[in-house]
């Protein structure tokens, strides 16, 4: 039987003094839409070690648990989440190495944030990851969802990416044994992504800081970025972005309590205060209800919708 709660999950992490716990917390603190019910505990812990414990235990207490970055692209239910989101913010390594065949790796545990990554590559003046600049994520988060634009995603730069399994052990899967696909991989969905290896060239350095600007610019013109989002809420159509779909349905601006399709890009829904995930939910329904009614079209949203409902 599923055991959760407070108690519960205090039992089986019991001892672990320097594991960081915040039960009961909200997931409109951590979100970037702002908005979302409590998790039951939100877990970090500062090192692969540790992390093993952890995950060793609550499997072993059958206490379920999910793995979270900066949650930039997740919909937690008002209701929140029954079990333990395992925080990664704590895996903050990040290097760069030098390889035999005159590439570079950067090595990045789960909880660096892509603008880090992105930094350090230009600091280094590689270039492959330009098309990672502006994306919130966490590199354990981008490598989950296969994240991308401008016509690059990650499978196209990672090398490797560690992975523990449901006993904390570790292995590295080479990009070849990881099936990706659009905005998702075949990664099982109890497998904690730990770090992995970005494969770059040597490039021009004023040319690949020239890019990341003028990536930036678009994203700051075209993105509501002044609200809280979660970034596209649905996938693309083959030939056809979602964004573009929905404004033809006439749904721009579409508003529901706080929750409101962006004006400025159809696939976005902004914040514009107190929304609540079922304010989202229901905009994000009625989106899918009208371009399967008007257009026979199925819209299958990006963003991770996890938690209970109230
Ligand atoms: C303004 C804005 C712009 C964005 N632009 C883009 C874009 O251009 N392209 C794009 O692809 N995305 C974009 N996003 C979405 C999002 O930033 C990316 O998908 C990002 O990679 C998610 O990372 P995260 O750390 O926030 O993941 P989270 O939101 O925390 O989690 C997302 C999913 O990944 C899983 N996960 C997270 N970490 C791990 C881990 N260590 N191990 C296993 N599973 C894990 C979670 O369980 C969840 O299923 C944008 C978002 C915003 C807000």
């Amino acid at each position: 039987m599923t055991r959760t709660g407070h108690p519960a999950i205090a039992d089986a992490l019991n001892g672990l003094n320097t594991v960081k716990i915040w039960y009961d917390e909200p997931m409109s603190r951590h979100a970037s839409l702002k908005l979302g019910g409590k998790v039951d505990a939100l877990v970090m812990t500062e090192n692969e070690d540790q992390l093993g414990e952890v995950v060793r235990r609550l499997r072993a207490k059958n206490i379920p648990f999910l793995p979270v970055g900066n949650l930039t692209n997740i919909l937690v239910r008002d209701g929140g989440y029954r079990g333990v989101m395992l925080w990664m913010h704590g895996l903050n390594q990040l290097s760069c190495v030098p390889l035999a065949d005159g590439q570079y790796g950067i090595d990045a545990q789960a909880g660096v944030t892509l603008a880090k990554v992105v930094a350090l590559a230009a600091a280094e003046e590689l270039t492959g990851l330009e098309f990672c600049t502006g994306i919130p994520g966490s590199v354990g988060g981008a490598v989950w969802m296969n994240a991308g634009a401008y016509g690059m995603e990650i499978k196209d730069v990672v090398s490797f990416v560690t992975v523990m399994d449901g006993e904390g052990k570790k292995k590295n899967l080479r990009r070849d044994e990881i099936a990706f696909a659009y905005r998702k991989s075949n990664l099982s969905a109890d497998a904690v992504i730990c770090g992995a290896r970005f494969i770059l060239q040597k490039g021009n350095g004023a040319q690949i800081k020239g890019r990341m600007a003028e990536i930036m610019k678009m994203r700051q013109e075209k993105h509501p970025l002044q609200y809280p989002n979660a970034g596209s809420v649905f996938k693309n159509l083959p030939g056809l972005p979602a964004g573009k779909l929905i404004e033809e349905m006439g749904l721009k601006g579409l508003r529901h309590g706080d929750a409101q399709v962006s004006n400025l890009h159809a696939n976005f829904i902004v914040n514009k205060g107190q929304a609540t995930a079922s304010d989202v939910l229901r905009l994000i329904r009625i989106i899918q209800e009208k371009a399967g009614k008007e257009k026979g079209l199925e819209l299958e949203t990006e963003i991770v919708i996890v938690g209970e409902s109230l």
